[in-house]
Order: structure tokens, then sequence, then C-alpha cells
């Protein structure tokens, strides 16, 4: 079972009291946006094996959203972090790159 640490009120959560989000990090089009940008937002997710940036709500806790970096194929969770945050922070990157120092971050670069 996935458990994720809620940055929030400190909770250890189990998945069942949790509530996924989708992929976190999106780039968000404006009214300007071309059509295909558009599409790209609203429809395009990553579904890796492997290191995945995630939002989740607390549902049966605090109630808040959050993010997590884990890996989808072991479920090892390499951290959790505020849902105000447009990027993973550096500690994050640091914990993810020492686990998985081959691990390319593509468009997060
Ligand atoms: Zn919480």
């Amino acid at each position: 079972m996935l458990t994720l640490h809620c940055p929030y009120c400190g909770v250890d959560a189990d998945e069942t009291d949790l509530h996924a989000g989708g992929e976190a990090h999106l780039t968000r089009f404006g009214p300007g946006a071309s059509d295909d940008d558009f599409e790209g937002y609203l429809f395009t997710r990553k579904n890796p094996k492997g290191v995945h940036f995630e939002r989740w709500r607390h549902a049966y806790g605090c109630g808040k959203w959050f993010l997590a970096a884990r890996c989808t194929a072991t479920l090892e969770v390499f951290a959790t972090y505020s849902a105000q945050t447009v990027a993973p922070p550096a500690d994050v990157r640091a914990a993810i790159t020492a686990k998985r120092p081959d691990w390319s971050w593509g468009d997060l670069s």
C-alpha cells in the first residue's frame, strides 16, 4: 500500500485516506495559447514507469492538496511537498538524484 506523508498536518496517510489528483507541475496556458498547447494541457499526461510527480489530496485528514515525488514501479516515496510549488524544490531534486542518479529530468530541468 502506498503511504504518503502529508506536509501540512504531518500524518503518514495510507492511500485510502488520500485522493489522487493526477500529474503535478503541468504547464498551464492562458487564453492566448495555441490550440495545440491548450489541448496538451488538457489531455496529455505522462505515465512513466519510475520517477513521477503527482498531486494528492489528504481527503480524510486535513483536506489539503500536496505534491509527491515517487517511483511508480516500487512505490518508493522520495518526498512530499507544498502544492504551491511550481517545480520540484532543491531538496526533492537532491533526494531523487541520490537514489536515481541515471534518471533524466526531461522538461523539469
Ligand atoms: Zn494532511
